[in-house]
């Protein structure tokens, strides 16, 4: 292929990668945006394959059926409610490419370059294998806590700012002695990693980066995880965009550039969302380190069943349904729209309330409403609907409750206090409904399950919802 005609493939797909990122702002137009996205990665693929730059064709294909068919079967046997952990072992995978890709030029001398040339290129190296071993070892930390492999709470090391500094000033330091070194090599191919000029710096480093990315994600409190997971996003990102400066290749730097770019203003919202401060977020530990303890929840539940859940229902006009994660674990949301259905055919005024962090990632609940096909003009983000939950006659909370915790407006030493929260205890009744009275993720407990007009549904949401249909109907 000539090189104007994979320029202008590489163009063609980099609109598509916009178009995607567009399309995916809005549910209605996501999966033209999902369509978009694919498109221009065929293109990638086919261009970059068909450049001139590749030469080994039976290890690309091999490579292509082994990576495509892990994908695809990874795909197709995920569950919905492990999406989460997925995307976030898809971002380590990045990172370790930038990684490998790092090393790799590195180690190749026949790169022919020199002078300001050859520094330029050093750098990108340095600057790519570190932002690919902080994004690698972040998201393997961050898939074991999704995962709930090793525990949400917070690893608080004793100075642990004092490391992170000392961490940073170490990178620098090295990053120097990697460039003298690297300058004055060279020449004749050695046998052993270790006998190029700079290899040792460069691996100090790489060991910095991993340590500094297992320690980021660890000292981060269960409450702010959806910070790191869209931060991890923006980090791989990132170490693409470096893949792309080590490789010569623009597409891939404008590609990482886009996710880079739109990873960093998604973190920024989950942020605003959670009334957090980036900084103190990725420095760690700071929204968790109160002065006292949490409030312990006292009082009594009152339990209701499902012939009285309808019965509510039933008198109710304006009804609230506020998702959670138990929402996606109990595979409720097709229950849940035959409700909605049947509730609307009685005149019945019924909205979704959706928080920003509800769930496991960013847009969760979005996409299981998508997935059972309920309209979007019916789904309300938190702040267009929070004012309104003094007209709201019954809230449904399913198998959500950090997003609803009346004490991260009223105690300062809530792990969470401060984030913003569906207010539904303001309406007259919420019927929540859950299996047992234990906590959610940022594992602090919920006195909305103890006030007056609360009422417990307790169970598998889908099978209890299953028997609310079934009273209405009956
Ligand atoms: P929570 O984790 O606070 O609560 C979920 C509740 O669902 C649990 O209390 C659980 O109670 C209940 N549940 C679980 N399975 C079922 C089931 N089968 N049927 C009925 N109920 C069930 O979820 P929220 O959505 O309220 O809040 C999200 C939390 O996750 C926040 O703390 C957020 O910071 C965090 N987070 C969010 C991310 C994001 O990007 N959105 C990423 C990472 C973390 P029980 O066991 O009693 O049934």
């Amino acid at each position: 292929m000539s090189h104007s005609l994979t320029t202008m493939s590489y163009i063609i797909a980099a609109i598509l990668f916009i178009l995607s990122l567009s399309g995916l702002s809005n549910q209605e137009t996501s999966r033209r945006g999902n369509y978009y996205g694919m498109a221009g990665m065929a293109i990638a693929i086919i261009a970059t394959a068909l450049s001139g730059t590749v030469t080994a064709y039976a290890i690309l294909i091999i490579a292509v059926l082994i990576g495509g068919s892990i994908g695809a079967m990874l795909a197709s046997k995920v569950a919905m409610t492990q999406m989460p952990e997925l995307v976030a072992i898809m971002h380590s995978l990045v990172g370790m490419a930038a990684v490998l890709v790092g090393f790799a030029n590195f180690m190749d001398s026949s790169s022919g370059l020199a002078g300001a040339e050859k520094t330029i290129h050093e750098i990108e190296i340095y600057i790519g294998i570190l932002i690919g071993a902080i994004t690698f070892s972040g998201s393997v930390i961050a898939f074991c806590k999704l995962s709930e492999k090793i525990s949400g709470k917070p690893l608080l090391l004793p100075a642990r700012h004092w490391f992170n500094l000392l961490l940073l000033v170490a990178v620098f330091v090295l990053g120097a002695q990697f460039l003298q070194q690297t300058e004055g090599g060279g020449g004749n191919l050695p046998m052993l990693f270790l006998d190029h000029s700079g290899a040792l710096p460069l691996l100090i480093m790489t060991v910095i980066g991993l340590t500094f990315g297992v320690h980021m994600v660890m000292a981060i409190g269960g409450a702010d995880m959806p910070v790191v997971v869209s931060m991890l996003n923006s980090y791989s990102g990132w170490a693409a965009a470096a893949t792309g400066f080590m490789l010569s290749n623009d597409l891939l730097i404008v590609t990482g550039a886009l996710v880079g770019s739109s990873g960093a203003i998604l973190s920024y919202i989950m942020c605003r969302a959670m009334n957090r401060n980036f900084i103190s977020v990725i420095a760690g530990g700071f929204g968790t380190a109160s002065g006292g303890a949490a409030a312990v929840i006292e009082g009594e539940v009152q339990p209701i069943d499902a012939d009285e859940t309808a019965q509510l229902l039933l008198a109710a006009k304006n009804i609230m349904i506020i998702p959670g994660y138990g929402m996606a674990v109990a595979q409720a949301q097709h229950t849940v729209y035959e409700i909605t259905k049947f509730l609307r055919e009685k005149g019945k005024k019924v909205r979704f309330g959706i928080h920003p962090v509800a769930g496991r990632m960013p847009g969760h609940m979005n996409v299981l409403l998508a997935e059972a096909k309920v309209p979007y003009d019916i789904v309300f983000e938190m702040e267009e609907i929070n004012e309104d939950f003094a007209n709201v006659d019954v809230s449904i909370v399913i198998g959500a409750n950090d997003i609803v915790n009346p004490s991260a407006l009223d105690d300062p030493n809530s792990p969470i206090a401060g984030m913003p929260v569906l207010e539904c205890w303001h309406g007259k009744t919420t019927i929540v409904l859950k299996r047992s009275m234990a906590s959610g993720y940022a594992g602090v407990g919920n006195p909305l399950f103890v006030l007056e007009n609360t009422r417990m549904l307790f169970g598998d949401a889908n099978a209890t919802m299953q028997a609310v249909l079934k009273a209405l109907k009956g």
